[in-house]
Parts: structure tokens; sequence; C-alpha cells
């Protein structure tokens, strides 16, 4: 008897050890472009640790943030759902300091469903997902939060020059933001230098202190969208000028949380996933980054503007490799709750699939339309490696959008810059994308505004 109930706990221990719910961390770029790290091409910035991250995992070539802007792309990200239908974008395009919305209680975050199923749950860096009660970290399913409520652009202090932002040396006193410990002021104005820092020492913190309960991380960081800041170990030190020091500091930050994970023999059991929320801002010149070979940037729907790199790492779980799918921000959420072994929110529509097939069993996703808005406005549809684009703008200096009727089409896979519309010679195709839109639209419920 002693030896059965003996063995049955030996059973249930493995059991347990087998079933152990894999860890979860999303490190979340600002403005970081497709062409600015090494492994995808850029000559000028370094990125070693990203390097390794993407060739021991699965590097994307195809990976969409969902929207071409910052909040929407946020939300998105955290929903599994396209911004218009939580309301969170709209003409203002982003949450500002004195923005009333602010991302609806109603909505089902990527927390709050890894909380319901035992995870602790952290957000470090960047919120920009409301200020207001009800849309705050701690409202929306994190136990814990530290970083900043919105842009480090915002909340500009007096006498502040219009343009500084975009600086190769912006004033470090020249914002009023605020870094917020769980909703409390920890520092106001926030050291901006000492950020990128701070928020790895908190996460190596929070991944070495968790290893009670799964957990989930969600580290958006504050760069490397404008103003630039590095510490002094990387100032100086790229051949981009700031904008590559802030984005080599990154990179230096996610070799840190690797290492973490390294040695606290949790790599196994943990998924990360690196992003960036939208394009390049290509506006700002030598501070903005570079979309390489893609066209536009930040604020449009070229793909420049929300075609951005996309990496999975698991050691052991994913194969190294460079994968061609078509995937986006939106698929985390249900890949990261398939993971964790959570159902995904009742009733609630999803844009987002499961990606698991592909990153665990290296198989090919369904073929599904991707669409592209700005703002509130359905702007292009890709089908396979067809583009649609029913309206054009530039990211920022165009006031109207241009509408195209019958919609330019372009073949990413021929024209990967959107150099050659080729609309005419392929009505089929433009056609079977119109149907797709029609679908769409049909059922779309758009939720209220939020973003007045
Ligand atoms: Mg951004």
């Amino acid at each position: 008897m002693k030896v059965f109930v003996s063995f049955l706990a030996l059973l249930l221990t493995t059991t347990q050890v087998q079933a152990a719910p894999p860890n979860i961390i999303i490190l979340f770029a600002d403005d970081l472009g497709y062409g600015d790290l090494g492994c995808y091409g850029s000559p000028v910035i370094r990125t070693p640790n990203l390097d390794r991250m993407a060739a021991e995992g699965l590097r994307f070539t195809d990976f969409y943030s969902a929207a071409e802007v910052c909040t929407p792309s946020r939300a998105a990200l955290l929903t599994g759902r396209l911004p218009i239908r939580s309301g969170m974008c709209g003409d203002r395009r982003v949450l500002f300091a004195d923005s009333e919305g602010g991302l609806p209680p109603s909505e089902v975050t990527m927390a709050e469903a890894l909380k319901a199923k035992g995870y602790a749950t952290m957000h470090i860096g960047k919120w920009h997902l409301g200020i207001h009660e009800g849309s705050r970290p701690l409202d929306q399913g994190f136990d814990h939060s530290f970083g900043l409520p919105y842009s480090n652009d915002m909340d500009g202090r007096p006498g502040l020059p219009k343009g500084a932002s975009g600086l190769a040396d912006p004033p470090q006193d020249g914002w009023n933001v605020a870094l917020l410990r769980d909703g409390n002021v920890v520092e106001q104005p926030v050291n901006q230098v000492t950020l990128t820092r701070r928020y790895t020492e908190e996460a190596v913190k929070f991944i070495r202190g968790s290893k009670e309960r799964p957990f989930f991380l969600y580290l958006p960081h504050t760069f490397p969208h404008v103003p630039l800041f590095a510490s002094p170990d990387f100032k100086g030190r790229s051949r981009a000028g700031i904008y590559g020091d802030a984005v080599e500091e990154l990179d230096w930050s996610v070799g840190r949380v690797l290492d973490a994970l390294r040695q606290e023999g949790l790599a196994e059991n943990t998924l990360v996933f690196f992003t960036s929320d939208n394009g390049p801002w290509l506006i700002m010149g030598d501070q903005g980054g570079s979309a390489g070979l893609l066209k536009d940037g930040k604020g449009s729907t070229w793909e420049g503007g929300m075609r951005v790199p996309g990496i999975a790492w698991m050691p052991g779980r994913i194969k190294p490799g460079v994968t061609r799918e078509l995937a986006g921000t939106m698929d985390l959420l249900p890949t990261c709750l398939a993971l964790a072994g959570a159902g995904v929110p009742e009733k609630t529509v999803l844009d987002g699939i499961d990606l698991s097939p592909l990153l665990f069993q290296s198989k090919p996703l369904p073929e599904r339309p991707y669409f592209y808005y700005r703002g509130d406005q359905l702007f292009a549809c890709r089908i396979g490696e067809w583009k649609a684009h029913f309206k054009t703008q530039t990211g920022y200096g165009q006031p109207r959008a241009d509408v195209h009727e019958p919609a330019q089409l372009h073949h990413l896979g021929r024209d990967p810059s959107e150099k050659r519309n080729v609309a005419s010679a392929h009505p089929e195709v433009l056609e079977k994308i119109r149907e797709a839109v029609k679908r769409h639209q049909d059922h779309l419920v758009p939720g209220a505004p939020q973003l007045k």
C-alpha cells in the first residue's frame, strides 16, 4: 500500500511537472522598423541578442502589427481583436494625455485570461491604453505594473520648443511624463536615460521571483520612440546615431531577459515573442528608423507602416528557422491562451488565430485575409501574396487619402516595395479580395469610439 501511494505521488508529481503551463513573455518595441535589426538586414545597427534569438527561434518575414500607430496596435495585441471592435482607433489616431477614453473594461485582455488561469501577470513599460479607471494596467488583468502611462513625447513641459522630440540630443527635462508603479507616481518627470535599464532590471527581477506560478510578462518598451535617450554605455556607440544607440540598448535588454530565463532553467518552458507596435517614424529623419525595402512607415498602411519584425523563441519546442507565413500581433492572444490551456473569451469575435501548429509543428497556416486599417477606415487588404489598396496616404504630412477605384493591386512577392500597380492584369484577384472585404464589413460591429 505504502509503495502504491508513493508510486501514485510520483506519478502525480511527474504529471504536474509535464503539465506545468508555459510562461509567456511579449517584448514589444515602439516604432522599430522592419529594417532595423541585424537579422532583418540592418547594416548599421548591431543586434547580436535578437539575432541569436532569431537563430534559435522562428523568424517571421511577414509579421504584422494590427495598426499603423501606437494605441490601436496595443489594444489589438492584448485583445486579439481589430482596434475598430474595441473603439480604440479614430481620427485622433492615439490616446493623448487629455483623452477621456481608454480600453473598455468589457474587453478581455490576454492578462485577464491568463490571470484567470492562475498566471502571475506583470506589465513593464509604456501602457498607452488609457489612464482612467477601468482602462489602466491593474484594471485590465495585470497584478503589477511599472512604466509610463503613455508615450514619452507627451506632456511637454512649458517652453519646450516645437520639434524637440525629434532632436538628436533632446532635452532630458523636456517632458513631464511620470514613471508609475502600480498606478502610483515613482518619479516625475521620469529620467528617460535610465528607462530601458530599469525596465530590464524589473523584468529580470520578476522572472527570478516567479518560480511558484506560471507567469505572463508584457514588456512594451518606450524606445525607439522619440525623444530618444540611451544609457551612457550605449550612447554614441552605434553607426546610426541615437536611434541606433537606443535600439542597441533594447537588444541588450532582450539578451538580459533571455539570459535570466536560461539561468533559471525556464527557457524551455517559456514562449518569448519579440515584435514592434508599428513601423518606423520616418518624418523624424535620422531619429526615425528604417522599414528596409518596404514602402513608407509609421502611420501608413503601406507595408512599412505595419509589417514589423516578429521573432518567436522557445528552445526545444520551436524549431529554429524562418517562416514566410502571414501572421500578426492579434494571433498572440489565441496562441498564448492555447498554450496556457485557457479557453478564448466566450461570445467575443477574435481576429487572430492560434499559431501553435506553425510554431510547434511547422505546419502552414490557413489562408486568410489581412485587413489594414488607418484609424477606423479600412485602407487595404492582403490575401496570399496579393494586396489591394482601396485608399493610400503617407503616414504623416498628406492631409487626405487618395481613393483608388478600382483598387491598386500589388504582388508582395514580386514587388515587396509596392511600386507596380498590376490591377488591370488581375481583375479576378481584385474580385476575390473585394468579396473578402465585403464579408468582413457586413459582419463588423464597431465599438464605441474611445480616442476622443
Ligand atoms: Mg509606436
